[in-house]
């Protein structure tokens, strides 16, 4: 059972912004991820060494790790976007959440590590921001974990699996490219066109960062700890010495760019930043780590440097043995500079990458399966478009690969519009249902005498007031069980009601009960147009009318029955046959009066016979039935109209027919006169 606040509207208000918040974010967190996944890479490897498990897993696995996280937040995003695999895509959000929240408590305490790194380059935040952002991000992920199903939905849920699969697949190969490339978008300060002097610079009136330096020294076997202004005299002896950050002051995009030379240990820094001309930087934070399929190629772009007055310098934070023995491996000629190892990470992320530079003023960059070749250098870099700057437009580039994702996504949209439009109406027709009243009810016929008839009705009685019914249950009896079944029946539980009326009001009419006797017993309820007392008693559409005006003159509700014969269904006039039963007898009626009319359509050749229709045939007439009163009294009236089923209807079918979004319950013959066939029946309701 829901509780009342989960169903109303503010409450669901609240859902469907928590859900939007925590997708946006998961979307956009997995996005950059996507963009850039060395950049992730490093930073797990960042906590791996924090945590000191750096040597416990092999490199591949922080690489898995960062691919999967991208994909993971991505899809878990998009998920919560359409509100597709509500239940699972909630209990994963709140999972994470409930995992990056603690965590990055942690680190805001401790600060083993500056930035988290969940927005990759794209935002940085500090850890206690970062922390404050999960906070907020899992009371949503709480809020949507407790009533998912209260996010609004945007695609069926046969399509929910083409898009779950889309999006993991799209994200997969979006990390894919960059891995293999570059990122797509630079969120780094080494971006095409960056100016890295000027990425150097500290604002006038910045606060600088304060540095203090400590001291360790030893004497008589006891170490301690000084500063500039206390340095001890020669009695002590040197230990080793700290830099520490006493205050950290403003910190220019571009901090650590030192290029120091190998062979002269010179820093040609400045040199490089200032030269008029092309400069390309061959990056390899790692030698030992360099794909060495490309050297090749890199040693015929150092030739090409060489002829035509270019420079060229490789960097490395290997040690000058990795070096040597790249240049063994490769035949690299070209001169190698130091440089710090996040710094080269993060100016090209390909291990080697290239970088053309032109007065500190970065031209072009590109992976190692992106360098130039012979093809390419055709002639002097000034004349070709090479030594132009690129044309970067990040909102382009966001603009195109967001069609790759929009486009199909749309498309989804639209093939699940049209191909699953019967079972959304379905689906709304499930909901109208939901607004009708469900009712089983019994017709006795002439069947048994007082007593069974009363024992039937007070074991009922016991049986359903102790176990309550999920649905309205009427009993109608002959006229002889009414007045007494009326005294015990708790009519809160079970309705009663008459098989017939008489089409006179009262007067000399010998062996007819009036729709008032039947009402003065106690029945709210009477059967009218039963195919039986149709065909029988020849009771023809004039004279129901007459007796359904009566029965509701005298404040009784009619179970009106309308249905074909074999021969009708057979030439297929079974909707011509039901729709003049109605004309014939009810549709006279005000839309008032037409609201007290339960229509039960029984094909006459199902009654009694042990043979039903189907619940497919069933249902097709009965929306067919809905349709003519909605053409006569409205959409309304017609939604809330109980049409129900009877035929042969028994516990084991039950079931079956009540779950078509038109069959509102049954009107049970045979099946009626036993207590536990006929309470099968009404669980029917409960399955
Ligand atoms: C009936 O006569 O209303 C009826 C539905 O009968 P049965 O269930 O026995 O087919």
């Amino acid at each position: 059972m829901r509780a009342k606040w989960q169903n109303s509207r503010a409450w669901k208000w609240v859902v469907n912004i928590c859900r939007f918040m925590l997708g946006a974010t998961f979307v956009f967190s997995g996005f950059v991820k996507a963009v850039d996944p060395l950049g992730t890479y490093y930073k797990i490897q960042d906590y791996l060494t924090a945590f000191g498990m750096q040597q416990l897993l092999p490199d591949i696995v922080p690489l898995l790790m960062s691919v999967l996280l991208a994909v993971l937040e991505f899809a878990v995003g998009m998920h919560l976007l359409l509100g597709i695999k509500r239940r699972l895509t909630t209990r994963l959000a709140l999972l994470i959440m409930l995992m990056m929240t603690p965590l990055t408590f942690y680190l805001a305490l401790t600060n083993p590590i500056s930035d988290c790194g969940c927005f990759g380059d794209a935002l940085v935040l500090t850890n206690w921001q970062t922390f404050g952002k999960n906070v907020v991000l899992l009371t949503c992920a709480i809020v949507v974990f407790i009533t998912p199903w209260n996010m609004v939905r945007f695609l069926t849920k046969k399509m929910e699996w083409t898009l779950s699969n889309f999006s993991v697949v799209f994200a997969l190969v979006l990390a894919g490219y960059c891995l293999a490339t570059l990122p797509i978008i630079d969120f780094r300060p080494y971006k095409i066109g960056n100016n890295i002097r000027e990425g150097m610079e500290i604002p006038e009136g910045a606060k600088p960062t304060v540095f203090d330096t400590r001291f360790i020294m030893e004497k008589d076997g006891v170490k301690q700890t000084f500063t500039v202004d206390n340095y001890p005299d020669s009695t002590w002896t040197f230990v080793s010495a700290e830099t520490v950050v006493v205050e950290k002051g403003y910190e220019p995009p571009i901090h650590d760019f030192v290029m120091e030379s190998l062979e002269t240990g010179e820093d040609i820094t400045d040199e490089m930043l200032d030269d008029p001309g092309y400069t390309f930087l061959l990056v390899m934070h790692r030698t030992e780590e360099a794909d060495e399929g490309y050297i090749d190629l890199i040693n015929e772009l150092y030739e090409y440097c060489q002829e035509n007055g270019y420079k060229f310098y490789a960097l490395s934070s290997s040690s000058s043995e990795a070096i040597e023995l790249w240049r063994d491996r490769t035949g690299a000629e070209y001169p190698f500079c130091i440089m710090d190892d996040i710094t080269l990470k993060t100016m090209v992320r390909s291990n080697p990458g290239l970088m053309l530079i032109k007065e500190g003023v970065v031209l072009n960059k590109w992976a190692d399966s992106q360098m130039p070749d012979e093809y390419d250098l055709t002639g002097k870099l000034e004349e070709l478009p090479l030594g132009q700057m690129k044309k970067v437009n990040d909102l382009c580039t966001l603009g195109i690969v967001g069609l790759w994702y929009i486009v199909p996504l749309l498309l989804i949209i639209l093939i699940d519009r049209i191909f699953n439009k019967k079972n959304n109406k379905n689906d709304n027709k499930l909901i109208k249902k939901s607004m009708r009243k469900k009712i089983v009810a019994g017709n006795w016929k002439m069947n048994m005498n007082l007593q069974e008839g009363v024992a039937l009705a007070k074991e009922l009685n016991e049986v359903l007031t102790a176990d309550k019914p999920n649905c309205d249950v009427v009993i109608c009896t002959p006229f002889i069980h009414l007045a007494t079944v009326a005294q015990f029946l708790n009519q809160d539980v079970i309705g009663l009601g008459a098989e017939n009326c008489a089409d006179k009001v009262k007067g000399a009419f010998t062996g007819e009960v009036s729709a008032e006797m039947v009402k003065s017993t106690g029945a709210q309820y009477v059967i009218l147009g039963h195919s039986e007392r149709r065909e029988y008693y020849k009771e023809t559409p004039e004279i129901l009318k007459e007796k359904v005006q009566l029965a509701l003159a005298n404040g009784l509700k009619v179970i009106f029955c309308i249905g074909e014969s074999l021969e009708e269904r057979e030439a297929n006039k079974q909707n011509e046959v039901v729709k003049a039963e109605l004309e014939g007898s009810v549709f006279n009626l005000s839309a008032e009066d037409f609201a007290k009319i339960i229509i039960a359509y029984e094909p006459i050749w199902a009654i009694g016979t042990g043979k039903t229709a189907t619940a497919e045939q069933a249902e097709e007439i009965h929306a067919y039935i809905r349709s003519c009163v909605a053409d006569k009294y409205g959409a309304k009236v017609a939604d809330e109209t109980s049409i129900l089923y009877g035929g042969s209807c028994k516990a084991s079918n039950a079931p079956e027919l009540f779950a078509k979004p038109d069959i509102d319950g049954g009107l049970i013959g045979g099946a009626s006169l036993k207590c536990a066939d006929f309470k099968g029946i009404i669980d029917a309701w409960k399955k």
